[in-house]
């Protein structure tokens, strides 16, 4: 979702060519014994007058909001579009309080100086919201900047179905309560399968089933909402502090989930369950008894509960503990280590990032993990790998959260 189509320049209202043999190709006719349906590879379609001005505002709100302050005339040169466009569109921006005018450049440049513009940073606050966490929900007033301004969580109480949706709504509510700085979008992260439409499918720790989240909160709120998968969510904001545009975060829990980006876009999956990894089994040996009724899923080895219930009967103290503490952690990288292998060499993955608690997951677990993968994986296609703790902590769902509101609102990331 990071790179949005704003960042692949200006769309004109000129008809697109086909933009290769292959793309018009798939759009002949189909003959009997091929595809029976065509799919074009690339948009071929003519682009709607009002489709590409959606497409350039955007493009315009995210080179300001990437580079800072700067004039009309750098805004043009840098998205390809033409200076009375830009005034246009900037003007628009103007009236609607999304860009402000800073007053003069001061440079030795001749002629009149220019006039700085950059997004209106404060105009507007963002509502992020977890609900991956096992004992509450938390919750934080986001700036555009992805800075949290304000915080606030609610036990969870083990509530589920609708008593657990009332406490969203509750902690919502007491979010919008905390800033009176206009409010441009909901976003939330829940466990679980969501598809695009903020549905939660299935999230059988909150024992929610076919719940319209997104839907429900806009309705009540009056508000843009965004409702998807947890890791999916904090991907977002991973993806925003890397330099990568194709990334796996794997999200360490009380369970284990994955959210995926590839070429710069996000991927659901046809079932919206990309990145499922947690009841992947691992091996054929077997392994301890999971929730899902299967032996030895991947969450039975790395989930936080399990890990740590394992460390404690380990003992605390002595070398023998140590020792096999280190040995408990260092076999649940390992595990972690072949479950990603054939997934890094598929995709040939350049960042895999972990995020849950660093006191497991910083040392031997991370060791046998990277050790693993280079065992398992050509190292000559996959030198650059890296794998990494995440730099976002406990935040990241709060801020991915944010980062999903503003892509789906603003266009911007
Ligand atoms: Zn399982």
């Amino acid at each position: 979702m990071t790179a949005t189509d704003a960042q692949r320049g200006p769309v004109t209202t000129e008809p697109t060519p086909p933009t290769s043999p292959v793309a018009s190709e798939l759009l002949a006719a189909p003959v009997a014994g091929t595809f029976s349906r065509s799919r074009a590879l690339r948009p071929t379609g003519k682009v709607l007058p009002e489709h590409a001005r959606t497409h350039n505002r955007a493009l315009v709100l995210q080179t300001l909001y990437s580079a800072g302050p700067q004039s009309r005339a750098d805004v043009a040169r840098e998205t390809g579009l033409t200076r009375v466009t830009i005034s246009d569109l900037v003007a628009a921006l103007i009236a609607e309080g999304l860009v402000i005018e800073l007053g003069q450049r001061e440079d030795a440049r001749p002629g009149k100086p220019a006039t700085l513009i950059d997004v209106d940073r404060g105009a507007f606050h963002i509502i992020g919201v977890d609900l991956s966490e096992h004992e509450v929900f938390r919750g934080a007033v986001v700036g555009l900047d992805g800075q949290i301004i304000e915080r606030d969580e609610i036990a969870r109480d083990a509530a589920t179905g609708e008593a657990a949706v009332l406490l969203v709504d509750r902690l919502v509510e007491r979010l919008l309560a905390r800033t009176s700085t206009p409010v441009l979008g909901i976003g939330i992260g829940s466990p679980g399968v969501v598809d695009p439409l903020g549905v939660v499918r299935s999230a059988p720790n909150l024992g929610w089933s076919d719940v319209a989240l997104q839907e429900r909160l806009a309705e009540r709120f009056a508000l843009p909402v965004h409702v998807a998968n947890d890791a999916n969510v904090g991907v977002l904001a991973e993806h925003g502090s890397s330099h990568h545009d194709d990334l796996l975060l794997i999200k360490i829990g009380h369970g284990v989930g994955a959210g995926l980006i590839i070429g710069g876009r996000p991927v659901v999956g046809g079932g919206f369950a990309a990145g499922e990894i947690g009841h992947v089994v691992v091996g054929t040996d077997g392994g301890p008894r999971c929730a899902c009724g299967k032996a030895g899923c991947l969450e039975t080895w790395l989930a936080v509960p399990r890990l740590t219930a394992r460390l404690a009967a380990a003992g605390a103290q002595g070398e023998a503990a140590a020792s096999a503490r280190d040995d408990i952690l260092r076999e649940a990288g390992r595990r972690l280590g072949i479950v990603l292998a054939p997934v890094v060499g598929a995709l040939n993955l350049s960042e895999v990032v972990l995020s849950g608690p660093a006191e497991l997951l910083d040392g031997p677990l991370h060791e046998a993990t990277v050790d693993t993968l280079r065992k398992r994986t050509m190292a000559e296609f996959n030198r650059d790998l890296r794998l990494r703790m995440s730099e976002q902590a406990e935040d990241i769902v709060l801020r991915g959260a944010a980062v999903m509101v503003l892509s789906g609102q603003l266009g911007v990331s």
